[in-house]
């Protein structure tokens, strides 16, 4: 059965809100980061693109390209707020939806067709978020998740498009092979120095040439190229979410060893979704005291997966949760709510010392195992496992210095 699959995404999300919060930054130059002596832009206004700024390089230099840009330092609570806000607006719209990232989803619309439309459908929805937020946003429409993508892509700013079933080669066949999804700098490199410029170009090779050249990756770019695509929706509220717990020898109530333990968990499941490229809005801890009775408590919080934002939140839940002064006999904790991003999101107060101490600690787990650098805070807590990447085995990401 052919599928109808929307692709929807807000239009420079931070930026948006940002001249949502300010009438008066409409239409001016604008770059949303951290605006310390060493911050880094997260987000940046279409009017400053001809200046060759982009998102992740340092903001002092998008400074000297872009002078008259106005600077904001960003805000990940607010952007998660809109960030709700949109997903309820869609959530009460359509049944089956996937919440991909902060500012991106997909929907199923299939089976739509017969007493509606799926097009007007999806206008309809765009509208009604566009009336209610105030945020530009646009859509893709096709049978699949990639080729929607790609046409959201073309749609920007703020439009939409659809690719009607059986136009999807036409459609890619001119753009250029960056435009595929998972083609990233390096692998546009390489595809460069075969001469390869077009998707035209991708679709006319054999697919075992791909196969030969990129390995596993190559097979799916030249499937993408081709616009075949069969990944399915992932309904948000099924969207995997990671946990970790840990049942004591002995029951304890060293509640410096407890902390000990939440903050070590914490750190682990904070690598493994900066590991998949996620974030977590939601963080709960779970206590069961030796009596078998069994608590927990959930916090909603900004998105982020950075260990100094969510140890605090977690030992915080923690204070709120241990309060029968029993022997405990279990402790865990859990992240959900999970969407893609990368920590970005949270580079608004920090600064690229951070993001290099992260990604430098990141590595070296990458080389030595997850527990070949933590806190010493967690020291005492040698047990926690070596978890395996929970996520899709994808080869761990840890840069945060990606282009939007
Ligand atoms: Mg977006």
């Amino acid at each position: 059965m052919t599928k109808t699959i929307l692709h929807i995404d807000l239009d420079t999300f931070y930026v948006s809100v940002e001249r949502q919060l300010n009438r008066e930054l409409q239409n001016r130059p604008l770059l949303v980061g951290g605006t310390g002596d060493r911050g880094v832009v997260a987000a940046c206004s279409y009017e400053t693109r001809g200046f060759g700024v982009h998102s992740g390089m340092p903001m002092k230099m998008a400074r000297e390209l872009c002078p008259e840009a106005v600077v904001i330092r960003g805000n990940a609570g607010t952007y998660s707020q809109y960030s709700d806000v949109v997903t309820e607006i869609i959530k009460e719209k359509v049944p089956l939806f996937e919440k991909s990232s902060i500012d991106e989803f997909y929907a199923d619309l299939s089976g739509m067709d017969r007493f509606f439309g799926a097009y007007k459908y999806a206008t309809e929805l765009r509208q009604k978020i566009i009336n209610e937020t105030g945020l530009p946003i646009s859509f893709g429409l096709s049978v699949n998740k990639v080729v929607s993508k790609v046409a959201t892509n073309e749609a920007k700013p703020n439009n939409q498009l659809k690719v009607d079933k059986g136009w999807e080669k036409p459609f890619l066949a001119p753009l250029s092979i960056k435009k595929i999804p998972m083609v990233g700098d390096k692998t546009y490199q390489t595809l460069r120095n075969l001469g390869l410029r077009q998707v035209r170009t991708v679709q006319e090779m054999p697919m075992e040439v791909m196969q030969r050249v990129l390995g596993a990756n190559g097979t799916v770019i030249w499937k993408r190229a081709n616009g075949m695509d069969n990944t399915p929706v992932i309904p948000f509220c099924e969207r995997k979410s990671i946990s970790t717990e840990r049942t004591f020898d002995r029951d304890t109530i060293d509640v410096h060893k407890l902390k000990g333990v939440l903050i070590a968990m914490t750190e682990n499941l904070a690598y493994q979704l900066r590991r998949g490229e996620k974030l977590t809005a939601c963080i709960s801890v779970k206590i069961r005291y030796s009596d078998f009775n069994t608590y927990s408590k959930q916090l909603r919080i900004p998105y982020t997966s950075a260990d100094h934002i969510l140890i605090p939140k977690i030992l915080e839940l923690f204070k709120a949760l241990y309060n029968r002064r029993l022997l405990v006999r279990l402790i865990g904790i859990r992240f959900s709510h999970l969407v893609s991003g990368n920590y970005q999101i949270n580079l608004f107060d920090d600064t690229e010392e951070i993001l290099n101490l992260y990604n430098a600690l990141d590595t070296i787990r990458e080389r030595y195992g997850d527990k070949s650098v933590i806190r010493a805070a967690g020291l005492g807590a040698k047990t926690i496992g070596r978890m395996h990447n929970p996520f899709n085995g994808q080869p761990p990401v840890v840069l945060a210095h990606r282009k939007q």
